[in-house]
Formats: structure tokens, C-alpha cells, sequence
């Protein structure tokens, strides 16, 4: 059963690749709308749990549930759907398609979903405003500033409404100024519409942005709340 309360959680979740294990019994819940940030040094695995709660990867054993049901045990297609539906994606890199637009990269995902074109561009317009991108809506990705790149990328997680961001290392290419207004933005943005964020970071002053950080080691996640959602 699921912890209630608790939008995404994982339970003792394994997962090597080949016979470097990468988890090793890895648990956290995190509550609906928090923002959190999974801080841990290099080779510890955060990418990794990332890619299992997020239903990229599939755990070697464990658990993880998704708004009060198994995630890991959905077929593929379902897992894609979900992942396309109810998720957003941040990326250090290469999110971005750069011979599109910067409006036609954050209409992609919603003209994916089948929402018709002319809707899918009015809120893509609308969230590049928001992301103070208006003025360079019918430019390419691939000649933006890293800064400017990466607020498409936020508007592009954003765009289809997901209940969930998953983040990892968002400012990690960006200096360190423009890295904060990207990082307040995310999460100025994600309060406003209530979605929960999971921010894998080594910078403390992303983290310190977060309602809470955990912290990954060896494969396990330091987290007092695993399993007692809500608080
Ligand atoms: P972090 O995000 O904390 O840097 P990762 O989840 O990327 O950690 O990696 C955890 C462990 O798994 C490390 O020992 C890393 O070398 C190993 N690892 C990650 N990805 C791969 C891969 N594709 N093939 C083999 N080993 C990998």
C-alpha cells in the first residue's frame, strides 16, 4: 500500500548496472507540492533514483508509487504515457530540440498529447511569457544564451501541467547568477500551480531554494519521512 498522502514515494529500490550496484535499498516519499532537493556526493546514485521514481528505469527489486499506485510494475507504454501526462523533465543538457523555436520546443510536448495546434501555441506563448521569454519566442533554441535555453526547458516541463518535476542538476551548466533566477523561477512557478519538484543538485544554494533535502549515499537515501507521509 501506498504511504497516504505521499505523491511519489520509493521502497527499498535496487538497481545496478551490470555488477556496479547504483541503489541499494533506496526509500523516500515526498509529499504532494513539496519541493526537494537530493543532494549526495558524485557516484552516489541520485541520477539513478531519479530515473527509477520518474519510471525511466525499472528497479532490480523495491517499490515505486505514483499518486497511490505501482509505477514499476506498469507496462512500457503505460509508464511512457505517464511520463508524457503527469511528469516534466529538467535536464543539465539537451532537452531542447535547437533547429525548432523556443515556441515550437514548449508546443512540442502538448501537439504530442493531440491538443490541437492553435491551443498547444497559445500556452506555449503563454507560459514563455511567463518564464520572461516573450521577445524570443521565434527564435531557436540552438542560438540562445544557456540562461535563456534552459527557462524554455522549464516552460517546456511545465507546459502539459504535470504533477511532478523531475529535475537533475537544472543550473549545473550555468553560472552561477543566472543558475539562481532559473532555480527561483522553478520553484516560484511550481508553487503557484502546486506541482511537486525533485531537484538532484551538489549546489547548496539550489537545495536551500528546496522545503527539504535529502541526502543519497552508497545507494540509500537519508530521508526521516520514508514510509510516514503526510507531516
Ligand atoms: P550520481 O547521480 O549521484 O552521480 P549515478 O546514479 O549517476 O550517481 O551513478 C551511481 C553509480 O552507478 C556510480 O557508481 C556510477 O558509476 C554507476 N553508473 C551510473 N550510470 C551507469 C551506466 N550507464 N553504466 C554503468 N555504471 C553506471
Amino acid at each position: 500500500m501506498p504511504v497516504p498522502g505521499a505523491v511519489i514515494e520509493a521502497r527499498g529500490v535496487t538497481r545496478s548496472y551490470g555488477s556496479t550496484p547504483a541503489l541499494r535499498g533506496a526509500s523516500l516519499s515526498v509529499a504532494p507540492g513539496e519541493i526537494l532537493a537530493v543532494m549526495g556526493p558524485s557516484g552516489s546514485g541520485k541520477s539513478t533514483l531519479l530515473h527509477c521514481l520518474a519510471g525511466i528505469f525499472t528497479p532490480d527489486e523495491g517499490e515505486v508509487w505514483f499518486d497511490g499506485g505501482r509505477l514499476d510494475t506498469l507496462a512500457d507504454a503505460r509508464r511512457s504515457e505517464l511520463r508524457r501526462t503527469a511528469f516534466g523533465f529538467v535536464f543539465q543538457f539537451g532537452q531542447l530540440v535547437p533547429e525548432l523555436t523556443a515556441a515550437d520546443n514548449v508546443a512540442l510536448p502538448l501537439l504530442l498529447g493531440r491538443v490541437r495546434r492553435r491551443a498547444a501555441y497559445e500556452r506555449a506563448h503563454a507560459w514563455l511569457d511567463r518564464l520572461e521569454l516573450a521577445g524570443l519566442r521565434e527564435r531557436r533554441t540552438g542560438e540562445l544564451s544557456g540562461g535563456q535555453a534552459q527557462r524554455v526547458a522549464l516552460a517546456r516541463a511545465l507546459v502539459t501541467g504535470p504533477k511532478v518535476i523531475f529535475a537533475d542538476e537544472p543550473t549545473g551548466s550555468l553560472d552561477s547568477l543566472t543558475g539562481e533566477r532559473v532555480m527561483e523561477l522553478l520553484v516560484g512557478l511550481a508553487r503557484q500551480e502546486g506541482t511537486t519538484v525533485i531537484v538532484v543538485t551538489h549546489d547548496a544554494r539550489v537545495a536551500a531554494c528546496a522545503d527539504r533535502e535529502v541526502v543519497v549515499r552508497d545507494g540509500r537515501v537519508t530521508d526521516p519521512y520514508a514510509g510516514r507521509v503526510p507531516r
